[in-house]
Order: structure tokens, then sequence, then C-alpha cells
């Protein structure tokens, strides 16, 4: 079988789940407890953790807050500025091909008083740079533009955006859930970046856990927010709760291993993309329309229409050799609102399918494409 539904989620890399395993069994300890090895022991690796996740961003340990995901942080990041900045404006500008966890969070702040602008997308779903700085006011107080897209994998010029926000003064956040691991990124680059979700599974860690780096200032003090969660304090008060220590200690394991690996793992999933893309071209020359882009993009995503083939259908039919997926995992059902921005009809939307790719395949793997 297959696997080539890695933007959905990937298999946990075995160095990963031998980094947790001590903190499923015997290192038990609540990380912010005291003076017993236990607690000590867990304190240690949730502070190594946070370091290997920040040396992968290039941020610095103490801008890491662990989450349970990146719905959970991009809610946190995104209610807890509006709750905190109401008083500075109301206004907030997103993009039309957001995951369903930035939009429903927008959409549940405009029922609050929230003004949202959803900047429209060219067909590969990236915004207009232009159309982006004319929509910022003075009532702005954040931006929230995903890095990569998750269906089709087309970057944001997120450099431009970052040095405008600066530039305006507003607050920038970026989901970049699918470009951690795929894409070199040095937040030393992106003074502009306030702030940045995550989610661990997405780059061969668990499930269940994330992070958000949330840029400090020169006094060493975190942009404030209100928080999501109330309670003991645990995160820098930002994120309240006991800290899941063996999906952390797996999310700093797979944030080491992305980052050792990155330039290798990139080269791999582009030729892996170029390697399929010929094969589908060769094979299916008639019935096949690339919705993708070819450059400017994570590697390793292609999402591709089967002329008059109905996705749902071809994909049960592939199921036993291929897994792949329509798009998005977490919105199934609906036909997805990212290839309805690039303009497809919704027949079109029937008959795509995306590919998305891990390092770990080999041409080999993908020539199971030519018996088809
Ligand atoms: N943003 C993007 C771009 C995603 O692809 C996903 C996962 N599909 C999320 C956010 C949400 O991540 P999680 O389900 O891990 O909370």
């Amino acid at each position: 079988m297959l696997y080539l539904d890695n933007s959905a989620t990937t298999q946990v890399d075995p160095k990963v789940f031998e980094a947790m395993l001590p903190f499923l069994k015997e290192e038990f300890g609540n990380p912010s407890s005291k003076y017993y090895p236990q607690a000590v022991n867990s304190n240690k690796a949730v502070e190594s953790a946070r370091q290997q996740v920040a040396d992968l961003l290039g941020a610095s340990s103490k801008e890491i807050i662990f989450t349970s995901g990146s719905t959970e942080g991009n809610n946190m990041i995104i209610k807890g500025v509006a709750d905190y900045y109401s008083d500075q404006g109301n206004h907030i500008i997103t993009t039309a091909t957001e995951h369903p966890s930035v939009l429903e969070t927008c959409r549940y702040l405009e029922t609050k008083g929230f003004e949202v602008t959803y900047l429209p997308v060219d067909r590969y779903g990236r915004i207009d740079q232009e159309e982006f700085k004319a929509s910022v006011k003075d009532s702005t107080i954040l931006v929230t533009v995903i890095w990569g897209n998750n269906e089709l994998g087309s970057l944001n010029n997120i450099k431009e955006i970052s040095d405008y926000c600066l530039a305006q003064d507003v607050f920038f956040h970026t989901d970049a859930t699918q470009v951690i691991g795929k894409v070199d990124i040095n937040l030393e680059g992106y003074p502009g970046i306030s702030f940045l979700s995550c989610s661990s599974h997405k780059f061969h860690g668990p499930k269940g856990v994330g992070c958000v780096y949330i840029k400090k200032d020169q006094y060493d003090m975190l942009i404030p927010l209100t928080p999501l969660y109330h309670g003991g304090g645990q995160e820098n008060n930002i994120r309240s709760g006991t800290l899941a220590v063996p999906g952390i200690v797996g999310i700093g394991k797979a944030a080491e291993l992305a980052k050792e690996r990155m330039a290798e793992n990139i080269e791999r999933l582009k030729e892996n993309e170029d390697y399929l893309t010929r094969i589908l071209k060769e094979k299916f020359a008639e019935v096949i329309v690339f919705n993708n882009d070819v450059s400017d993009k994570i590697p390793g995503i292609l999402n591709v229409q089967f002329k008059g083939i109905n996705n749902e259908l071809l994909l049960k039919q592939l199921a036993p050799m291929i897994a792949a997926s329509t798009g998005s995992a977490c919105s199934s059902s609906k036909p997805s609102h990212v290839l309805k921005a690039i303009g497809l009809t919704l027949e079109q939307i029937r008959n795509t399918i995306r590919f998305s790719m891990s390092a770990s395949i080999s041409k080999k793997d993908l020539d199971v494409f030519t018996d088809l």
C-alpha cells in the first residue's frame, strides 16, 4: 500500500517513537512539580523539546508555547488577539483559502462585531500583494495568512506580507502547518511575523501536539494576548493545563529530525513530485489537469483533476493500493472551499484528488501508478 496522504497526517518516525516511550512508562512525572527525579526529568525533557522546536524555526525557546495542534494554535492566536486588542480596532484580514480552523474562527468573530476581510486568491491560491496592502487600515489589528496551502501546496509571499505588517505596525499570524520540514523557515529573517502555528503530526511527530510561536520584544516579553485556556499558569500563563509530556518530547524529536534532514527531504520530495507528475502525464494525458502550480510550492503535493471521474469513487477503487484524498481531510464531505476559491466548477472539484508524498517514498514505490 502506497501512502500518499501525508498532508492529512504522517507516520510517526521510529526515532520519535523511541524518544517518547520512557515518558509513557517510568518517566511519568508532572513537569510542573519539583525536586523529585520524575518531575525534574519531565521538566528537562519539555525544555529540551522546546529548544529543538525553536532551533527548527529559528526562534528562541521562550517564544515556543506548546498546544494540542494547529486548530488550537489558530484559535488561540486569532481569538486571543481579537479579545486583547479590541479597544484598538476590530478589523482582521485573512484569505479565502485558509484552513477551517482559521476561517471558522474568523466567522465566529464576525458574530461578535469584528470585521473580517477575506482576500481572494489567484488560480493557484495565492493572494495578491497589492490587494493585501490596500486592505490594511487603521482599525486592522491582525493579519492571518496561510504560509503554504494544504490542498494545492502554493506558498504565499510571507516575506513581503511580514515586512509590510512590520512597517504598518500590525500583528501578523501565519498558519505554517503544512510547510514545517518542507520549507526552510528561519524566523530571524521574518521580523514581521508575530505569531505562527504548527502541528507535530504533519512532520512525523505524534498527533494531538503542536505549538505556537509568539514573538518576544527586546525586554524578553511575549506579545500579550488573552489566553484560550485559563488555569494553573503553565506555558507562560498563555496555555494552562498539565503538559502532555510524551507528545511534547515527540514534537521535539520530530523537529530535530526535520532540521537535520531538511535539505535531503526537500530534494527527495521534489524528485518524487517530478516523477509522479511524469507518470500521470504519460499514463492519463487525455484526462488529467493539474490544479497546482509547478513552482513556488510545497514540494510533494499534487492536486489533480481526472476529467469526468468522480473523485470519491476513484479513491475507493484506489484504496487497496494507494491512499490519497480529495483534499482537506477535515472537511471532506463538503466541496473544497480552496478549489472553489481558485475558480473551479463543482464538477471540476468533484473530479479532483490530492496526492501528498513523504520523503521516505521511493520512485520504485510510485511505479505502482504505471500498473493501474
Ligand atoms: N492548518 C492547516 C493548513 C492544516 O493542514 C491543518 C490540518 N489539516 C490544520 C491547520 C489543523 O491541524 P490539526 O488538525 O493538527 O489541529
